[in-house]
């Protein structure tokens, strides 16, 4: 059964977190937003500028996108998703996260996934997509596919960010991802 009370404590656990060193520069730490028990959760790399402000996951240009191309292709809203990212402060000046970064906050996403227990995981990007597959490819060698992780299949796709800059075909690509998605989310448990 999902946890939402477990969930409401990691989040308070985590909102004074000091186990990197983004904790120096953030306003806020940016755990997730959506519904404890979710049966999609996206993964994105980290809070930006607008989001570091706002306390919630992708709500810039990015999450404006990521908010249309759910509802189109998948039909659903953020409050019926779950929405979490690899690293939850952001990074400074928008710079990728670090290893040692990543690695100081993995347990807070490992521990998400396992309290939401999502059916899905869509993956946005390479940062989680080579962290929850513990692969070294990259997300245009890996998206188009359907892996198994834990109890989950998980879907890697395009970050949004990089379908506002590259459009057409990555746009393309994103919404099939994410109808690969729903597809998974209508088959009916074995
Ligand atoms: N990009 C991300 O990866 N995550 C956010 O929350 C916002 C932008």
């Amino acid at each position: 059964m999902p946890d939402a009370e477990a969930l409401a404590r990691l989040r308070d656990a985590a909102s004074t977190c000091t186990r990197c060193p983004l904790a120096a520069g953030r306003t806020q730490v940016v755990f997730g937003v959506g519904n404890p028990s979710a049966d999609l959760l996206f993964v994105g790399e980290g809070p930006g500028r607008e989001e570091d402000l706002a306390g919630e996951p992708f709500v810039g240009r990015s999450g404006k996108l990521l908010d249309r191309l759910m509802w189109e292709e998948v039909g659903l809203t953020r409050a019926e998703c779950y929405i979490a990212n690899v690293v939850k402060c952001r990074p400074p000046q928008n710079r990728d996260p670090a290893p040692d970064e990543i690695a100081a906050c993995r347990p807070y996403l490992e521990e998400q996934v396992r309290l939401i227990e999502p059916r899905v995981i869509v993956t946005l990007g390479n940062f989680a997509t080579k962290l929850l597959l513990e692969s070294s490819r990259g997300i245009r060698e890996l998206r188009g596919q359907v892996f198994e992780r834990g109890g989950a299949r998980l879907v890697p796709t395009y970050h949004p960010a990089y379908v506002l800059r590259a459009g057409g075909e990555a746009m393309a690509e994103m919404r099939a991802d994410l109808v690969r998605a729903k597809r998974l989310l209508a088959e009916r448990d074995p």
